[in-house]
């Protein structure tokens, strides 16, 4: 996101649009467009050469009507509370479409995660459960890893979190390692679903799966498991990858003429995300620049890196062979060149549906807590496609009765969701 563009204002402005296409009452309006509830805390750290540090935290309960606020939450060094408060306008909304029932919540803290020794992240992550606890829990509100987190500290939040209820409660956090009430099948959970909604969308089109070729941005988890499942489920091609060389802070994209293969890829990049350019080409992978996976000739493209990547200045570098733009990674598409897209006809699937099967697989994690009971990496697949199926075939609904564009239509979708639950549970 640009720096110029502040994200909340951004989430403001999405949704003052729709309100007015949908003619949502005032009220309605005013609920909707702020926070619920907004907590922003101190957390003094003791430092391993014993100084004491003192951070800022946040969290944002965007809306809980569906269900408990759910989020993750971010470490990073430029954490705003308006970039907090957008990101859990975005949850609720990621949450009403996917139809899971959750509402939505982000938090952080102003932090460089990298600045930080193991012993004194773990004292952090304890800290902002120490000072946020009491709003939390599998019932209230329950964080997730995010920027700048991993599965271990959301284990250490979880922990510190059961100590001071004095009993173990895993379902108050989500994204924690497996074998401490992780869930299987959360790895592969986003590129999955992003691939079942390619499916679904192809469908509608009226188009064969087998065969089809893809076009990828990213390698890095979403992407990753996008090309193992589109190849493997669909029976497609994935033509190409993008991704970043930490060597040279540059992006590139490798081809491959019979299609690439990801385990390979896999093998042979580091920890970092970082292909062994070398290796891939001697396995007959061509190299070519970062932007070359956009102006491929395939049946459907793959953002799957980071946000603003489909620009009005490249929209028109999109082959007239494209029929669908998957939107794996949040917001790789500009206001400016979606209107493009619109006009185009190009079939978009936006992020907040597109990429949903991440959160779902969160809220499975949570029900799997709950119950005390584990499903194999099987069932849980079976049922994010379930899931993710039909939160597609909600929005293409709405979208062919009400004759929208995607984006519009999934939008339409989740504020009605919630809208209605706020009606039923009295509160308007
Ligand atoms: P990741 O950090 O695992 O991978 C990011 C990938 O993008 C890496 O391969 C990196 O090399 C590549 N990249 C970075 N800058 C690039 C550039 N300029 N050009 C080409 N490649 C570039 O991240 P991820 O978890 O796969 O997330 C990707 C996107 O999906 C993000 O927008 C994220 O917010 C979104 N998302 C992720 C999840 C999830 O479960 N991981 C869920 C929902 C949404």
């Amino acid at each position: 996101m640009s720096d110029q563009v502040n994200p909340f204002k951004l989430a403001q402005d999405q949704f003052d649009q729709v309100a007015e296409q949908m003619g949502l009452e005032q009220s309605v309006r005013e609920m909707l467009r702020w926070p619920l509830r907004e907590f922003r805390f101190q957390l003094p750290v003791r430092m391993d050469d014993g100084s004491i540090r003192v951070f800022f935290g946040f969290r944002v309960q965007h809306n809980d009507a569906r269900g408990p606020a759910k989020g993750g939450i971010r470490f990073a060094a430029n954490e705003t509370l308006d970039t907090v408060r957008a990101l859990a306008t975005w949850m609720t909304w990621k949450c009403a479409v996917a139809d899971i029932p959750l509402g939505g919540g982000k938090g952080g803290v102003v932090v460089d995660p990298a600045s930080l020794s193991t012993s004194e992240k773990e004292r952090l992550c304890r800290e902002w459960i120490d000072a946020i606890w009491k709003n939390l829990g599998p019932r209230n509100d329950v964080p997730a890893p995010d920027v700048g987190t991993t599965p271990q500290m959301m284990g250490w939040m979880m922990d510190e979190y059961s100590k001071l209820r004095g009993e173990y409660v895993p379902g108050v956090i989500t994204g924690k390692p497996i074998g401490s009430g992780g869930s299987l099948g959360r790895t592969a959970a986003t590129g999955f679903g992003v691939v079942v909604t390619v499916r679904e969308a192809l469908r509608h089109l009226g188009l064969n799966a087998a065969g089809r070729t893809a076009s990828i941005q990213g390698f890095g988890n979403v992407a990753q498991y996008a090309a193992r499942t589109f190849i493997e489920m669909l029976g497609g091609r994935v033509l190409c990858i993008s991704c970043w060389d930490r060597n040279d802070r540059t992006a590139y994209t490798y081809t491959h003429e019979n299609g690439v293969d990801p385990y390979f890829l896999q093998s042979i990049t580091d920890q970092y995300g970082t292909v062994n350019q070398e290796q891939a080409k001697k396995a007959g992978y061509v190299i070519e620049d970062g932007d070359a996976w956009r102006s491929k000739d395939v049946d459907v493209l793959i953002p799957a890196a980071v946000e603003g990547v489909i620009t009005r200045e490249n929209v028109e570098q999109i082959s007239p062979k494209v029929k669908i733009l998957a939107e794996g990674a949040n917001g790789p598409t500009t206001l400016d060149a979606d209107r493009v897209l619109k006009q185009r006809g190009i079939f978009v699937i936006p992020d907040f549906l597109c990429n949903a099967g991440g959160v779902t697989c969160s809220y499975f994690e949570q029900v799997q807590n709950d119950m005390n009971y584990y499903w194999t990496e099987e069932e849980v697949l079976q049922k994010l496609d379930l899931k993710m199926a039909g939160a597609f075939k909600g929005v293409l609904e709405k979208a062919l009765e009400k004759k929208l564009y995607m984006r519009d239509a999934a939008y339409w979708v989740a504020i009605g969701r919630v809208e209605m639950a706020m009606r039923l549970r009295g509160w308007l």
